[in-house]
């Protein structure tokens, strides 16, 4: 286990990097319209440019660059939060040990029964499953959970991906993990810097920074390719942590062939009792966290970035436009928050979210803004994991099924959830993007699918 976070690497790149002249700045960044990614000097380059029209320049290429590979489509899924028990001590998150003033709450199955149904009846497909780490929330409590997630089906509705964000586990455990049937498995290192890193993680298992790091590789052993890397950002420099986040990818396209299906871009948040949240030490400004999507999207093209609830509505909808492919909504951060209908509940949440609407708004919203909700599950399904989904993301083919996909899945979604004006909306942009389905084959078969939905048939992918 040879620590890959080359810190004095990282801080050589970015001092060398700086000062870049216009025209190599403009170079690096029409570089990344080939969808081959960047260079690590490259990547340090971009995030010491400080011109503002260059800032620009990045935010529009990292949208080509995301329409290129996969369209317009934003994918929607919902945190479920199953405990807010936690025996570590991050000094940034509300689930902290020491917080004494959170009231605990651990899902029994019943109860996450009764979460996934309020999920489904809001048109939800996909879920993230959330815990903090404690004895109680092991392998054993998380497998009874995914598949009590799975077996909620109303009407044609239910969850088809099951997404992991839970404290990092035994290869063997994984294997467990793995079949339950998830999608991805998520784990954010929140800081790659050491020194920040032990500051904030005090006590508890996770102040094992290389046990955390390793985790992704213990995943891959244990068969699941699909992993999700993630800073949190508000804890050290942002130009640090994204090019550590280039250093834990290349490690795991070095080592399994396949670099990480996403990134989480999460900024730290308001939380009750965590000193950190109410003050971070290093805060991202919102322009630089536009810019740090760009150069992400740019620099990692293939790889999903998932944009959470955490941030407020409309900075939410401009870095839909900047290359963010996953989004949440109408989440709630604490255990139950589905079922009880509250909106906020500080004495158990982990932190307060920025974007309060429903998912009937924030598709609203983003598809008057020309992004469309995906609620597509497919590629998981039909084995398009690791290696192969890369494979077919990288020369930019993913989106032959992500459009179609997309379109049935948005079908799907007005037919048994959509208000009025939502269908009126919603039929306009189906018709408008069929038409850039370019293989007539899929584009048929599309057609003929849509008709299917209308009939009441569920559950149409490529
Ligand atoms: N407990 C596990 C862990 O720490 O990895 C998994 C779930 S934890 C609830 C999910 C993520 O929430 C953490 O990895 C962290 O990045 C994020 N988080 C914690 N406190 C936060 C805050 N105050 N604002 C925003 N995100 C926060
Ligand atoms: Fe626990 Fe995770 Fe919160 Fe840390 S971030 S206190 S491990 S829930």
């Amino acid at each position: 286990m040879q620590d890959f976070i080359q810190e004095k690497e990282i801080f050589l790149a970015l001092q060398r990097n700086q000062n870049l002249s216009k025209e190599k700045i403009r170079a690096i960044i029409n570089k990344s319209k080939k969808l081959k990614g960047l260079s690590f000097w490259e990547v340090a380059a971009l995030l010491n440019c400080h011109d503002k029209k260059l800032i620009r320049l990045m935010f529009k290429t990292a949208n080509e660059v995301k329409e290129e590979i996969y369209g317009r489509r934003l994918v929607l899924f919902a945190p479920l939060y199953l405990s807010n028990k936690c025996s570590n001590n991050c000094s940034y998150c509300g689930f902290r040990i020491q917080n004494k003033g959170l009231k605990r709450k651990q899902l029994a199955t019943q109860e996450i029964k009764k979460e996934v149904e309020a999920l489904v009846k809001e048109g939800h497909k996909r879920v993230l499953l959330v815990a903090g780490e404690h004895k109680d929330s092991g392998i054993a409590y998380i497998d009874k959970a995914v598949k009590a997630v799975y077996s909620i089906k109303i009407g044609g509705g239910q969850i088809r991906r099951v997404n992991v964000n839970v404290a990092p586990l035994s290869v063997k455990n994984f294997k467990r993990l793995k079949k339950t049937g998830i999608g991805t498995y998520q784990l954010f290192q929140e800081t790659y810097h050491h020194a920040t890193y032990k500051a904030v993680h005090p006590s508890g298992r996770k102040s094992d920074y290389l046990w955390r790091l390793f985790a992704m590789d213990r995943a891959q052993q244990a068969g699941i390719d699909d992993v999700g890397l993630g800073v949190l950002f508000g804890l050290y420099d942002y130009r640090f942590e994204v090019l550590a986040l280039m250093q834990h990818s290349k490690h795991l396209e070095g080592r399994f062939g396949v670099g990480p299906h996403t990134i989480s871009i999460p900024r730290i948040e308001p939380a009750l009792n965590a000193p950190l949240a109410n003050k971070p030490p290093h805060p991202l400004s919102e322009e630089d966290f536009k810019k740090v999507v760009a150069i992400i999207r740019m620099a990692v093209p293939y790889t999903g970035i998932i944009l959470s609830t955490r941030e407020r509505a409309s900075l939410r909808d401009q870095l839909f436009g900047v290359g963010v492919s996953q989004i949440s909504a109408g989440s709630k951060t604490f255990p139950g928050g589905y079922a009880t209908k509250k909106n906020s509940f500080q004495e158990a949440e982990q932190f307060q979210v920025g974007d309060s609407r429903t998912i009937a708004e924030t598709i609203r919203d983003a598809s008057k803004a020309g992004f469309y909700p995906s609620f597509c599950t497919a590629c998981y399904r039909v084995g398009r994991t690791g290696k192969d989904f890369m494979d077919l993301a990288k020369p930019g083919e993913i989106k032959k099924f992500c459009l179609p996909n997309c379109i049935l899945t948005y079908k799907e979604y007005l037919l048994d959830y959509g208000t009025k004006e939502l269908k009126t909306l919603g039929e306009g942009v189906i018709s408008e993007e069929l038409g850039k389905i370019t293989d007539k084959k899929i584009r048929l078969a599309t057609i003929k699918k849509l008709g299917e939905l209308k009939k009441g048939k569920r559950d149409l992918y490529f």
